[in-house]
């Protein structure tokens, strides 16, 4: 049956850059679970960040601009980040292959995560459209990529893949 991935910040594990959570409960993640369908993931502390870690946002661009060596990924206080985040998505993409995921549940608007709005690069809580690198890399190889926010539809889908949920 088909797998989801899904940030694991939205399962509960403290891995988000303040060293929190961001969980989701919803009953048809809880059955997933049960069925170990569901593949938990961090991209940003698989790429070798810390927990907590200096906030981060994309400058001179979105994910896709960083995959193409357009933008950079930079810490508040102006450390380039950027490798880590590229590594954390190449692994990403690696373990959807392995596991043959199609459909990802990612945080939205985290420079990693964001599946369709992202922080301008200023720490000014500005949100622009655009990807984070881990969402933009998925899109590019042919995986859906949904926001906590459409968490229904990206169960329909994995549903109608040809796995039951429950
Ligand atoms: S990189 Fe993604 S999974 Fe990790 S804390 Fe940020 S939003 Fe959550």
């Amino acid at each position: 049956m088909n797998k989801l991935l899904i940030s694991a910040c939205l399962l509960g594990d403290p891995v988000r850059y303040d060293g929190k959570s961001k969980a989701l409960h919803h009953g048809g993640l809880a059955a997933l679970l049960e069925q170990d369908r569901i593949i938990g993931y961090c991209p940003e502390v698989a790429g070798g960040l810390p927990i907590p870690r200096n906030a981060a946002e994309i400058q001179m661009g979105d994910g896709a601009a960083v995959i193409a060596g357009q933008a950079k990924v930079v810490t508040r206080d102006g450390s380039d980040v950027t490798g880590y985040f590229l590594s954390g998505a190449k692994q990403a993409l690696a373990l959807c292959r392995q596991h043959d995921i199609r459909i990802a549940v990612l945080t939205e608007s985290s420079p990693s995560c964001g599946s369709s709005r992202i922080y301008n690069g200023s720490f000014s809580r500005h949100a622009i459209p655009g990807s984070g690198v881990t969402a933009a890399l998925l899109k590019q190889h042919g995986i859906r990529v949904f926001s906590q926010h459409q968490l229904d539809e990206a169960l329909s889908q994995l549903q109608s893949q040809g796995g039951e949920q429950s």
